[in-house]
């Protein structure tokens, strides 16, 4: 048998108790803006069928074609884990009739996974927050994804917000015409596109737009651009978007590379990209996918738009702020000395839990001196002591353990009057 300790699965993080209060910040300001929004939320199954992908995100993607968490079922079906959650939504409407003659704002929270090259910013199971918006064509609500995501930054307090960069592209037409001008331009450069571009050429052309390579983006600087050739109605959605981000204050910068790597878009694709996490830059990435619903067996088309935020590159980025990484403390902590006072300060310590209060109590034997050491420890606002003195006259002592231990005797009845008198004075 072996012996030896087993670790985790290379690319899935354990998130430890010293870093969940970020977290916890973080998911609490996502739900309080999803709310100020009228969003509602979704929760979705971590496993598809695996077609469900092959079917929205695209055969020729990076996430198809090489990243894909799939294993067969023991009845033989194909299943897959979630490497997003926007074709889970889509389908989840479309199976509960969410779309007939009526608009859905969701969102949704969770983890997905993607057999990645494990690096900082890029994990195997990694967190996404996303919104979609179903059953509007206009672009208000392309602004009003944008804005609710602008939003996600001054809430988490980043020091430097990330920054927007918009493109549209286009109609269906509109991509295919421009795949033509496209792959008519590159293959004038075959040889000195890098490997997996010269594939792509074959494969989905727009992705190589995308590269890294310095050398092919060279080559790129010469390329036709999408923007160029957008038919009259994207133009006008696009401009549209632009006139209401202009009146909403939102800072854009039109980047006319910017393709997502995902098939399902149309239209509008946004991206919010920093420069503090290294290379991996985009936060959140978004945008229109009017021909989804359709592709996954909708009855009709349903118009919609989304985005999804990368929660591990937000926690980084918030984790730069000491405030929102403090640890959430003990409001108070019981310290008791002898049985009878144990029992009673057990009671105390339930009441006090029931009014709301977070209550830390030191389980098992132990002096007065170490009690004291853990209570200072905890970083608890009070230590409550209980000792003979205090159960013989029903009473009980507080200490105000962050300021130089000032001492106040009470009458038990009072406690719960005590501390929320103490605690508020402190939060002032
Ligand atoms: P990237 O270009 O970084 O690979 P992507 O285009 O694959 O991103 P999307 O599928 O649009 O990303 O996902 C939206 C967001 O989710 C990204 O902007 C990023 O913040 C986050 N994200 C994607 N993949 C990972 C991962 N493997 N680990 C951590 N975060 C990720
Ligand atoms: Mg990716």
């Amino acid at each position: 048998m072996e012996t030896g300790a087993v670790n985790a699965v290379r690319g899935m993080n354990d998130i430890l108790p010293r870093d969940s209060a970020v977290w916890q910040r973080v998911e609490a300001e996502l739900r309080r803006i999803f709310r100020a929004y009228s969003y509602r939320e979704i929760r979705l199954p971590l496993l598809e069928k695996t077609e469900l992908f092959a079917r929205s995100i695209g055969e020729a993607t990076d996430i198809v074609a090489k990243e894909m968490y799939t294993f067969d079922d023991r009845n033989g079906e194909s299943l897959t884990l979630r490497p997003e959650a926007t074709a889970s939504c889509v389908r989840a409407g479309i199976e509960h009739g969410l779309f007939h003659n009526q608009c859905q704002r969701f969102w949704y929270m969770g983890p997905m996974f993607r057999h990645e090259r494990p690096q900082r910013g890029r994990y195997r199971q990694f967190y996404q927050a996303g919104a979609e918006a179903f059953g509007w064509t206009g672009p208000d609500t392309d602004a009003e994804l944008i804005a609710m995501s602008s939003r996600f930054w001054s809430g988490t307090k980043l020091q430097i917000p990330p920054r927007l960069e918009i493109n549209s592209l286009g109609d269906s037409d509109t991509r295919a015409a421009y795949r033509r001008r496209l792959v008519e331009y590159l293959q004038g450069y075959e040889r000195d596109l890098d490997p997996d571009s010269r594939n792509r050429i074959r494969t989905n052309p727009l992705r190589i737009l995308d590269s890294k390579d310095p050398n092919t983006q060279r080559i790129l600087q010469g390329a036709p651009t999408l923007f160029d050739g957008l038919d009259a109605d994207s133009r006008a959605h696009f401009d549209g978007l632009c006139r209401y981000l202009d009146e909403l204050g939102i800072r854009y910068t039109v980047n006319q590379r910017l393709v997502r790597g995902l098939d399902y878009y149309n239209r509008t694709v946004f991206e919010w990209v920093t420069d503090e996490l290294g290379a991996q830059g985009a936060v959140c990435a978004g945008g229109r996918y009017d021909g989804l619903v359709q592709q996954l067996g909708g009855k009709r088309a349903v118009p919609a738009a989304g985005f999804a935020l990368g929660m591990d590159r937000l926690v980084e980025l918030a984790s730069m702020n000491e405030a929102m990484r403090s640890p959430t403390r003990a409001d108070v902590y019981i310290i008791m000395v002898g049985e009878g006072a144990r029992s009673r300060g057990w009671s105390h310590a339930e009441k006090l839990r029931g009014r709301g209060f977070n209550v830390e109590m030191y389980c098992g034997e132990g002096g007065m001196k170490n009690q004291m050491k853990r209570a200072d420890k905890s970083g608890a606002l009070i230590g409550l002591l209980l000792g003979e003195d205090e159960l013989e006259s029903d009473s009980i002592t507080l200490k105000m353990m962050q300021r130089r231990g000032e001492q106040v005797t009470v009458a038990a009845g009072d406690l719960v009057t005590k501390v929320q008198e103490l605690i508020g004075e402190h939060r002032v």
